[in-house]
């Protein structure tokens, strides 16, 4: 899973010199576990003993050792003293290839590491991620009955767990491999929707909850609530009309957080599916969803605009904008920002604005950089600490981009400068 920077990251990175080394470092540790190549390119390099033993406390480099699956890497490894944990098991799974999986639990069982049934389920939910069709499934069915505390069945939730994950992603055939009673729900119990209100903490325990709320839940921007989607919505998450109009054919129906998902995922194609085939939508609550959305096409806005959704006077689209960039959604880029632009909306008196709202720090160097100011009444220390508080590095990247205040951040970066220049 290495690290690829794109222009905007590299902006931030810039600012944040911090950051941009340990977003470095993670790539290093992640390329050099995928082959006995770069892994001894990076060891005559740079890569110490020492910071293999720190890599080796961390998920991402155990997943990339395990999609990898060389065991030339994991024999070169335990020469120094470093072990591959269960957690390979995860990036095994993502390779969709029961070889792989076979050999990472081969490898696991030798140095007579445990596999806990929580990291049985993630591997689960990788494989439906990333669409097996089958074959892994059939290989990961059987494992718990290995795990101590499983007694050989899989939870309750798990096989909705797996087709909702299969659905968010796109994959249809996967979804129908384990929608099958014959198949899927044989292997890992049966299919039922999972409700906010049945899924408790307390009976199914941490680890279950975590992995069914970051796989199902859905907080609504309009009603702030918690809901567990659908696989329709699901399917809506994915943005896959033909899969949505599959489980239309098989009696699931469209909920009231279908259209919302769609949009807050920037899937204008599916929201005018849906729409066509006559159900209703709230154009304001999508309006409302879209601006802090990922992936969002500007035709979008048009679109929710022509429905009579949002706010389209000069101090509405300020608003859009601000809230915007406020978003800190993971897939979030500037397109809709520059369109609310170039449509009218107008920076506001100063940056605090964003700050304020505990904006992401890349967006906030972005506003900076595209035409925001600091502000009238200017900008004091104590805003300064205001900002470091909502963004760890944000006030270096504020001194770099000219934040005329006094504070010692200013002092520290002028002397560097002088430094430079000597
Ligand atoms: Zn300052």
């Amino acid at each position: 899973m290495a690290c690829v920077l794109h222009a905007d990251d590299c902006t931030a990175a810039v600012a944040s010199r911090e950051d941009k080394l340990q977003s470095l470092f993670r790539t290093q540790a992640t390329a050099a576990a995928q082959s006995p190549e770069r892994l001894e390119l990076a060891l005559a390099a740079d890569l110490t003993e020492e910071m293999l033993q720190r890599f080796c406390a961390e998920a991402p480099f155990h997943i990339a050792l395990g999609a990898g699956g060389d065991r030339k890497v994991w024999r070169r490894l335990a020469q120094l003293s470093v072990d591959i944990n269960e957690l390979a098991l995860v990036g095994a799974a993502s390779t969709c290839n029961v070889a792989t999986l076979q050999v990472v639990y081969q490898h696991l069982l030798n140095q007579r590491c445990d596999v806990h049934c929580s990291i049985w389920w993630i591997t689960g939910v990788a494989l439906a991620k990333h669409g097996d069709t089958g074959l892994c499934f059939a290989w990961l069915a059987p494992q718990n009955s290995n795990v101590e505390d499983a007694a050989g069945t899989w939870p309750e939730w798990f096989c909705s767990v797996l087709c909702g994950t299969a659905a968010s992603n796109g994959h249809l055939a996967s979804l129908q491999f384990l929608l099958d009673r014959t198949r899927g729900q044989a292997l890992f119990g049966r299919y039922a929707p999972l409700h906010a209100t049945d899924v408790v903490e307390e009976d199914v325990g941490e680890d279950a909850a975590d992995i069914i709320r970051e796989t199902m839940g859905w907080i609504g921007d309009t009603d702030s609530q918690e809901h567990y989607k659908s696989l329709l919505d699901c399917a809506a998450e994915g943005g896959d009309v033909r899969m949505v109009q599959w489980l239309l054919q098989q009696g699931h129906s469209v909920t009231p957080i279908t259209f919302e998902v769609a949009a807050h995922n920037g899937h204008l194609h599916l929201v005018k599916h849906l729409a066509a085939q006559g159900y209703a939508c709230d154009a304001n609550v999508l309006y409302n969803t879209t601006l802090v959305g990922g992936g969002i096409p500007p035709a979008q806005m048009e679109w929710l605009r022509g429905r009579g959704g949002g706010d389209w006077s000069q101090a509405g689209m300020t608003e859009a904008l601000l809230k915007r960039l406020a978003s800190d959604h993971a897939d979030a880029t500037y397109a809709l920002a520059q369109w609310l632009l170039a449509q009218g909306a107008q920076w506001p008196e100063s940056i605090r604005e964003l700050t304020r709202r505990g904006a992401p720090m890349h967006h906030v160097v972005w506003a900076l950089q595209h035409g925001c100011g600091s502000g009238e009444g200017g900008w004091t220390a104590e805003h300064c600490e205001e900002a470091e508080r909502s963004c760890r590095g944000l006030r270096r990247a504020l001194h770099e981009l000219g934040c005329p205040c006094e504070c010692e951040e200013r002092v520290a970066i002028m002397a560097s400068i002088g430094e430079l220049h000597m």
